[in-house]
């Protein structure tokens, strides 16, 4: 088939469920339509030359609106491409779009977008997760082939759970941060959905690697991700970190998980219970950690450099604090305040750095589980996917990033996978690996499926 023949299809299913689904902020369907028939015309080779794909709306893209979901950015048109947008451009894919999100990727349902929330696609009642929420409900309602979300304490693995598909935060560092506005820069990751453990393999081979254009990103060899798809794991050693089993986690997703231990261990792993002992500290830690950057970073958004400005102001002050009021939510200026606070002098030391110190405890724990296990398994979420306003106060929506923020803190890879049902939703199992060895989780991944 060609690649226009292709995107036919594609656009037809999004015409079909996206006014129920509701995963786009914009929609490129006429650049996708001159990219489809430039693929059809020239002999140039492409890792996914002539696929249809989409990104968060949180990944610059030249000459295409990149709003973060928020009316600060509303308008706000890039005049280039994040190093990841452009990586998947030279080989050849179509972006059809522009995912919704939460606001400034801050949350997890979707609810916090300033434009529309997002479904999710199992049961339309029901949120995606989020914060990259569109980027899940996208793959699982058939609308593209694959996205790309980010993750900063969840907003992968998380909606990946919530919308029964693969997840991949990558190693921190592995993937390039440059042109994808800032959250919390330390915690921050660009990652894949797809539909299948292949695919995210495939997509991985094409945005990992050393950017000159960011500094955090790591000067390490990337291997051929498939290479690693194989089912043999024999003697590969799995551990399951027994605070992840807790009270709060639903019964059934603890029984889900088990079940999928047993089975590896039936296909030869060897699976055994640990601890991480500082687990229950990560997510108060986190929520420091994370506004306290987020302040610094939305600090930009002034009403001078970018998106909204309020022009009725007549001194810069008023201009300012007016812009800022009318441009953020309600849980962006949460964050800000929070973190504003916990680094004003006098605060600093109980607070931000008390939480550092902690995050090197949570480190600590998991380099001492990998010195004797090749991967860690978990829930991906204490729950399966809520209902739209179950969850309206902020710590209840916080409860959600328990499992998935203590392997942003430590900079692990992480990954999620659909590993059964409840009452008829997605239930997703977290796989975690040691730094830059996604590889192993990506076989442990494929053997499951
Ligand atoms: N839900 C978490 C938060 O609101 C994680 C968000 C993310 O990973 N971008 O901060």
């Amino acid at each position: 088939v060609s690649a226009r023949e292709v995107l036919d299809a594609v656009m037809e299913r999004i015409r079909k469920v996206e006014d129920k689904v509701k995963s786009f902020v914009t929609i490129t369907e006429d650049l996708a339509y001159d990219k489809a028939s430039w693929c059809d015309e020239k002999a140039e080779k492409g890792a996914i030359k002539g696929i249809p794909y989409a990104l968060k709306d949180i990944i610059c893209t030249k000459g295409v609106k990149t709003t973060c979901s928020s009316r600060m950015l509303a308008n706000f048109v890039p005049f280039y491409d994040a190093t990841v947008a452009r990586l998947l451009d030279e080989q050849h894919g179509l972006l059809v779009g522009k995912l919704n999100m939460d606001e400034f990727a801050m949350g997890s349902s979707t609810e916090q977008s300033a434009f529309f929330p997002t479904r999710n696609p199992w049961d339309l009642e029901r949120v995606p997760g989020g914060s990259s929420g569109g980027s899940a409900s996208a793959v699982a309602a058939d609308e593209v082939f694959f996205t790309l979300g980010t993750d900063t304490g969840g907003s992968i693995r998380q909606p990946a759970s919530f919308c029964g598909i693969v997840g991949m935060k990558p190693t921190y560092g592995r993937v390039s941060r440059w042109g994808v506005v800032a959250f919390a820069s330390s915690l921050d990751q660009v990652g894949v959905f797809a539909k299948d453990v292949e695919d995210c393999a495939l997509i991985m081979n094409i945005i990992c690697g050393k950017d000159p254009l960011d500094s955090t990103s790591v000067d390490l060899e990337v291997p051929d991700f498939t290479s690693f798809l194989h089912t043999d794991i024999k003697g590969m050693k799995i551990a399951y970190p027994r605070e992840y089993f807790g009270k709060g986690v639903d019964e059934d997703i603890k029984a889900a998980v088990m079940k999928a231990l047993k089975h590896y261990e039936e296909m030869g792993a060897v699976v055994e219970e640990v601890s991480l002992p500082h687990s229950e500290y990560a997510l108060p830690a986190y929520y420091i950690i994370a506004p306290a950057e987020a302040s610094a970073n939305l600090a930009r958004f002034d009403g001078v450099r970018y998106g909204l400005r309020d022009f009725k102001a007549d001194n810069v002050i008023d201009m300012f604090s007016n812009t800022r009021k009318e441009g953020f939510g309600p849980e962006v200026k949460r964050r800000i305040m929070l973190g504003t606070y916990a680094l004003s002098s006098g605060y600093y030391d109980a607070y931000y750095l008390k939480a550092l110190k902690v995050r090197r405890l949570i480190y600590n724990d998991f380099a001492r589980v990998f010195e004797d296990f090749d991967i860690i398994i978990s829930p991906t979420t204490p729950t399966v996917a809520f209902k739209l306003g179950e969850q309206s106060d902020p710590l209840t929506l916080y409860m959600n990033d328990i499992l998935t923020v203590p392997v942003n803190m430590a900079g692990l890879p992480g990954m999620s996978i659909p590993c059964g049902f409840k009452e008829g939703l997605p239930i997703g199992m977290q796989i975690i690996g040691k730094a830059f060895d996604e590889g192993t989780m990506l076989k442990a991944a494929y053997a499951f499926e």
